[in-house]
This record gives structure tokens, C-alpha cells and sequence, in this order.
């Protein structure tokens, strides 16, 4: 097998279809994935239980990304807000990074990884869509995994989410001035995997 180490680096807003199509990429090219908003979710559970919020980033262990409670919207809300403390993000970059160049090639997606993390990542990709999209794909989740939400709470809890990751002083959410957009608004799951796929291989034929 070839030895590889290239890092695709996956970055946007909630719901936009980051994690499904990091997931989908990874299993495709048999590289390894982190959904690294999980660390913030993980930090975010530990603060809503009392923690204070670098202690939790400084003492965060496997065990704790494994929490049951993770993908609920307090947890995420909470996660949004311990990542504007610079400590707290600073307390996870080596992980990522290790992640990153791990041997057999890594996907990571989250907010800053192709602009923070891994600005030396091979591929980077930006996956956006419409506010109103993403809260109606958010909403279909969480109400298939039986939370009691209204729609106009998700749209409300993605819309303070964005406004808070992107305006942030620390690592901001923003677009690699190399990244290539996907815009999945109209897209279906396949269609936006298979974009990415393209990009992919866009970038790293040689
Ligand atoms: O991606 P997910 O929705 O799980 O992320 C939860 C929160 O964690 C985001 O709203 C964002 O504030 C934060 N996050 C971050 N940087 C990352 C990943 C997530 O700031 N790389």
C-alpha cells in the first residue's frame, strides 16, 4: 500500500452537510475521519455539567467524546460558546494536528481547519447552504431522533450558531482562500459527496 499523509480539510457552517460528506469521502478513500465539532460539543457537555470550560478542554479524554448526549441543541449551543475562549481552542490544536498527519490520510471537518489547523492541508473544502435549508435538515434529524423541537427554534439555534462562529475574534468560520466551495442547498446527499469526490481529485492529481 502506499504510504500517505494527505489531509482533507473540511470546514462550514452547522447542518450543511460537512460531517455526511467527511464521512462518506473517508470511507471511499479509506482514510481515517474527525468530526472535530465533537471536541467543542464534548467541552461544551462538561461546562453545562459544571466543569469550568478550560479545565474541561485541558482534561478531555476519549471517554468524553463517547458522552450519549452530545448532539443535543444545549450541547451545541454550549459548544459555540466555549469555542470563542482561545484557551479552549489552543488546548485542542495538537490533537487535531496529530490527527491530521496521521499515516494512511485523514478528513477532519469542523470550522477552522483549512485556515488554523491545517493551512497546509492538500484539499480543503467549504460546504455551505442556506440558513433555511441547513435549519430544515437539522430540524429533520432532531425530530427523527425524538427531540422535542420546533422549527423556528432550529432556525433560531443555527442562525445564533453562525453569528457566533463567524464573528468570533479566535479562528473565525470562514472559507480558505483556497478552499473550494460546495454550495449544497440543492444538492442531494450523493450528488454533494460526489462534488467533493471531483474536487478531491481536482487537487491531488499531479
Ligand atoms: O460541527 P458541530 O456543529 O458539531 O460544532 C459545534 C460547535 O463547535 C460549532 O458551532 C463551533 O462553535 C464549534 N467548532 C469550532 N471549531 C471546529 C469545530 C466546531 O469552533 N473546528
Amino acid at each position: 500500500m502506499v504510504e500517505t499523509r494527505v489531509t482533507i480539510a473540511i470546514d462550514g457552517p452547522a447542518a450543511a452537510g460537512k460531517g455526511t460528506i467527511s464521512k462518506a469521502v473517508a470511507r471511499e478513500l479509506g482514510f481515517a475521519h474527525l468530526d472535530t465539532g465533537l471536541l467543542y460539543r464534548a467541552v461544551g457537555a462538561k461546562v453545562l455539567a459544571g466543569a469550568e470550560a478550560v479545565d474541561a478542554a485541558t482534561s478531555l479524554t476519549a471517554e468524553d467524546l463517547e458522552a450519549g448526549n452530545l448532539r443535543t441543541p444545549e450541547v451545541a449551543q454550549s459548544a459555540s460558546k466555549v469555542a470563542v475562549i482561545a484557551e479552549v481552542r489552543a488546548a485542542l490544536v495538537d490533537f487535531q494536528r496529530a490527527f491530521a498527519r496521521r499515516l494512511g490520510g485523514a478528513v477532519l471537518d469542523g470550522r477552522d481547519i483549512g485556515t488554523v489547523i491545517c493551512p497546509n492541508a492538500e484539499v480543503k473544502l467549504f460546504v455551505t447552504a442556506s440558513a433555511e435549508v441547513r435549519a430544515e435538515r437539522r430540524y429533520l434529524e432532531l425530530s427523527a431522533s425524538g427531540h422535542d423541537v420546533t422549527r423556528d427554534d432550529v432556525l433560531a439555534d443555527v442562525k445564533a450558531r453562525d453569528e457566533r462562529d463567524m464573528n468570533r475574534a479566535e479562528a473565525p468560520l470562514k472559507p480558505a482562500e483556497d478552499a473550494v466551495l460546495i454550495d449544497t442547498s440543492e444538492l442531494d446527499i450523493d450528488a454533494a459527496v460526489a462534488k467533493a469526490l471531483q474536487a478531491i481529485m481536482d487537487k491531488t492529481a499531479h
